[in-house]
């Protein structure tokens, strides 16, 4: 008989002790089940209870670049062979309709891409070299937003892996982003009925800009934080030195909050409902607290239908473009924070990834796949709750 070493775990219960002649070959057996055992329960993925969106075409073809073109492949691999996810969990995305597109950018602009016609103004601006390729792939992750908008409503949290380009404005593209994908995603979604309000959440170090001319907020209201004090607020008392700043304004169907690093891209900042503008090296208990606050005060202001988070990795402490000091822990726990708070409320979450330009690109693939593994630890407890 075949001695083993391909043996299942059944075979092994099943082979029966007396049958097994010699005691080196009982001893063997015994250490093949205990080593087996544990490895066994430990590999098996437990299903996500929710989609990932993804296809491979979301690689953006710009050559040598800080953006790292590759992560979003990088991260789908990683999430399938550290067994956070099955190819089941994982839907593939169609490309937005030039008529989705059209809900939130010129038909100008939208023209000027399908024609290949950008001035080299508008293509310096945009910080990636124009292709027919890079708009069917800006195409596609507005389409992926969709999906996992859509998703989010009936699973209460879905992620789409890619996205986020939140520098996009109606009638131009900037800072790497063509396409606003997530004002699309909203735009069709209130189109189609399924919402009416919808919240972004943007917690990548840069400013969203885009997102903040899309859906105008008018300054109407300056609500006191809690540990506010006034004009400007600081996140804790200990932490008066680095003085944040939050700035709030609202009014329409879509409320925006940003979090981000106040020294740094984009230079000019059109108001969000809700801008927090952080100091240099702002560090994780702080960051958590800030937005913490401004997380609170959204949701006492406006009920939204539908929560989009943002979730760059560039606040990291190690990234080549931002100027905060979050560690990986720090951001996972800044996802958990935005799920734990959308749970908590029942407002469904499509979640994007925008910036993330780490020296060491694993980085940035560990805290995009830690996204997953947070909205995984929070929304799985939701089920079984
Ligand atoms: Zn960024």
């Amino acid at each position: 008989m075949n001695r083993g070493l391909p043996l299942r775990l059944t075979e092994i219960g099943g082979l029966g002790v007396e049958r097994v002649a010699s005691t080196k070959a009982r001893a063997m057996l015994s250490r093949i089940a205990k080593s087996r055992a544990p490895q066994y329960h430990k590999s098996r993925t437990v299903m996500l209870p929710f989609k990932l969106v993804y296809s491979d075409a979301y690689y953006l073809p710009i050559g040598q670049h800080v953006f790292p073109a590759e992560k979003y492949r990088r991260i789908h691999d990683r999430l399938i062979s550290n067994k956070i996810a099955e190819a089941h969990d994982f839907l593939k995305p169609q490309p937005a309709s030039d008529e989705d597109i059209l809900l939130v950018h010129t038909p100008e602009y939208v023209h000027k891409l399908k024609t290949g016609t950008l001035s080299p103004r508008e293509e310096m601006e945009l910080e990636i070299p124009y292709s027919r390729n890079l708009v069917e792939a800006f195409w596609l992750s507005a389409g992926g937003s969709i999906l996992a908008a859509r998703q989010a409503l009936t699973d209460g949290v879905s992620v789409n892996i890619g996205g986020g380009f939140h520098h996009a404005f109606p009638d131009h593209g900037e800072g790497f982003c063509m396409i606003h994908d997530v004002a699309v995603a909203i735009r069709r979604m209130q189109r189609d009925e399924n919402i009416r309000t919808a919240m972004t959440v943007d917690c990548d170090v840069h400013h969203g800009n885009g997102t903040a001319a899309i859906f105008p907020g008018t300054r109407t209201t300056t609500e006191p934080l809690p540990s506010a004090g006034p004009g400007t607020l600081g996140p804790s008392s200990r932490n008066s030195r680095a003085s944040g700043k939050i700035r709030v304004a609202h009014s329409g169907d879509v409320f925006t909050i940003s979090l981000h690093q106040h020294n740094n891209y984009p230079l000019w900042k059109p108001p969000s409902s809700i801008d927090v503008d952080l100091p240099d090296g702002t560090t994780d208990d702080d960051y958590l607290a800030w937005l913490d606050n401004a997380l609170s005060s959204g949701l006492r202001q406006f009920e939204p239908d539908l929560l989009c988070y943002i979730a760059g990795a560039d606040p990291y402490r190690e990234d080549q473009l931002g100027g905060l000091s979050l560690t990986i822990d720090g951001l996972k726990r800044r996802d958990e924070l935005v799920f734990r708070v959308a749970r908590a409320r029942n407002i469904p979450v499509m979640v994007t990834y925008a910036g993330g330009y780490a020296r060491n690109v694993e980085d940035t693939v560990t805290i995009h796949c830690d996204t997953v593994i947070a909205a995984k630890e929070v929304f799985t407890k939701r089920m079984s709750s």
